[in-house]
Order: structure tokens, then C-alpha cells, then sequence
């Protein structure tokens, strides 16, 4: 099991971009109501681009949510393998997500879409009709390898689409998988990222378990 006293990540050891970084995207002011999407399998660094794509924002016009499931490393904050990480509001489900991004809100970060399912379609396109950047991140594949219909979804529609692709831990290629590397328990997937590596498709093996029902 993984919990918020659990599992503590490293201390990040370089520092975060600014608001003045050159390199950040919003430097030059962007269209608005845009939607970006950070897509790939587990420690792709997928958490890392948000935190440094977010911190391109002012702190009071960017809000970041994460689902009430994800409760890796800490429950009030989006926080990267790499130990940086930032404020978050935790909601039970999408549909509660516009209506706590106020006026002023330039941003909002959704972590992990997988989480929300195909309803976090509509509050995405709620959010980018009264001009707020969304930027969100999620897994293509499931444990079994089978695709997030919301990320497929997403991969449609958003307005720039990054695939990070980590190396496997096999082999060295691209990987594109999330290995599962602990038993499954009574159809649950117990434990957190530790249960996991990278793994590209050739080096991946679905879990012994049976699959439980499709996705969201
Ligand atoms: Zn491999």
C-alpha cells in the first residue's frame, strides 16, 4: 500500500523554472483556451513538464487538481518522482473541477485524466470556453496495456500533444508500457509506483491476472 507518510520521494536537486524563465512557454503570451496534453507510461517524466509548464504562471492565476485516488507521496499536492512538486486541490470527480477555477485563473493542471474518465472531457471543454489554459497529464496504456478511452479522447482534441517516452528498464528502447512488477491483489492494484517500471512492448508482459472490466 502507498499512502501520504509513505514512500517519500528524494529532494529535487535542480531548481525550478520562474515566471521570468526565458523557457517558458507563456514568456510569449499564448492563445488562450488552449488544451496541452502530457501523455506516456509510468516515470516518463510526464509529472516533471507539468510542474515546470505550471510555474510559467503567476501562483494566483494557476490551480492544479488531482484525483482523490492518487494519494502517492502527498494528498495536497501534484508531486513528481523527483520530489518537486506544487499545491493541489484534490476533487472526488471531474465535474467538480469548474467551478473551483475562479476569475483570474489563467491555467488550470489536471494530473492524471485516467483517473477521471471520459467526464473529464466536458469540464475540460468548460474550462477552455471561458479562455483557461488547460494543461494534463495521464497514462496512454493501463496495467494490461489497453488504452484510456479519455486519453484517446484527449489525444484528439488537445491543442499540442507531448509523448514522453522514458528508457525501459530492459533494454534501453522507448518505453511505452507500465510494467507491473508486484502480484495483484483480489483484483485490486495495490501499491504505487514502486509496483512499477518502464518497459517498451517488446520487454513488457501483461499481469498473470485476469483484466478487470474496461476502463472508463
Ligand atoms: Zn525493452
Amino acid at each position: 500500500m502507498f499512502g501520504p507518510l509513505q514512500d517519500q520521494p528524494p529532494q529535487r536537486k535542480t531548481e525550478p523554472a520562474r515566471v521570468d524563465d526565458p523557457t517558458c512557454p507563456s514568456a510569449a503570451p499564448a492563445r488562450r483556451g488552449t488544451t496541452t496534453l502530457i501523455a506516456g507510461c509510468m516515470f516518463a517524466g510526464k509529472t516533471s513538464e507539468l510542474l515546470d509548464r505550471l510555474r510559467c504562471y503567476p501562483s494566483n492565476r494557476r490551480i492544479a487538481f488531482k484525483h482523490v485516488i492518487d494519494n502517492r507521496y502527498r494528498t495536497d499536492a501534484i508531486v513528481s518522482h523527483d520530489g518537486d512538486h506544487l499545491p493541489a486541490v484534490t476533487v472526488t470527480d471531474a465535474g467538480q473541477i469548474p467551478g473551483k477555477v475562479v476569475d483570474g485563473i489563467e491555467i488550470a493542471a489536471i494530473e492524471e485524466a485516467h483517473f477521471f474518465g471520459t467526464p473529464l472531457l466536458n469540464a475540460i471543454e468548460a474550462l477552455t470556453a471561458r479562455g483557461v489554459n488547460v494543461l494534463v497529464t495521464g497514462l496512454e496504456l493501463d496495467t494490461w496495456g489497453r488504452p484510456f478511452p479519455v486519453m484517446q479522447r484527449l489525444a484528439e482534441r488537445a491543442d499540442e500533444r507531448t509523448v514522453k517516452r522514458p528508457v525501459c528498464a530492459r533494454c534501453g528502447a522507448p518505453a511505452d508500457h507500465s510494467q507491473r512488477l508486484t502480484p495483484i491483489v483480489d483484483g485490486r492494484l495495490v501499491g504505487g509506483s514502486e509496483s512499477y517500471e518502464p518497459r517498451c512492448a517488446n520487454c513488457w508482459h501483461p499481469p498473470p491476472e485476469p483484466a478487470p472490466a474496461e476502463p472508463q
